[in-house]
């Protein structure tokens, strides 16, 4: 799997830093947000270091399916299913990505305003 030594993500993803567990199969690893911007905060991130939407690939296509599948099976184990949550990709730093890694933001178990800032 392709990953980047100096990610911070990548490292999460192969333990080097330590995290709070929520999910893990061959392609993705899902983690708690260390700063939770909700009740419900998990980051879902692929295994293969893809730093932005920008790089993805048809090659990809599957993958992202992946991760909205994951989010779907979360929210539900978190009893958020009904009550609503948000599935947030922030692509470069104008739209608040701070991480170049991409991970698919979880977020619920309160009311949301809309738009987001
Ligand atoms: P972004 O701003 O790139 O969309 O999201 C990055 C997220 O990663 C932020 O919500 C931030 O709180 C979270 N984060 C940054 N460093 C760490 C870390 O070391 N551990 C965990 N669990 N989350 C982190
Ligand atoms: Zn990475």
């Amino acid at each position: 799997m392709a990953h980047d030594p100096d990610c911070l993500f990548c490292k999460i993803i192969r333990r080097e830093i330590p995290s709070k567990f929520a999910y893990e199969d061959d392609t993705l690893y899902a983690f708690h947000d260390i700063a939770p911007q909700a009740p419900t905060h998990i980051l879902i991130v692929p295994k293969e270091h893809v730093a932005t939407v920008n790089d993805l690939t048809e090659s990809h296509e599957a993958l992202i399916g992946k991760l909205f599948l994951a989010a779907k099976r979360l929210a539900a184990e978190a009893g958020i299913s009904q009550s609503g949550y948000r599935c947030v990709l922030n692509c470069m730093r104008g739209a608040g990505q701070s991480v170049f890694h991409i991970h698919l933001h979880l977020i619920g178990g309160r009311l949301m305003g809309w738009p987001p800032g």
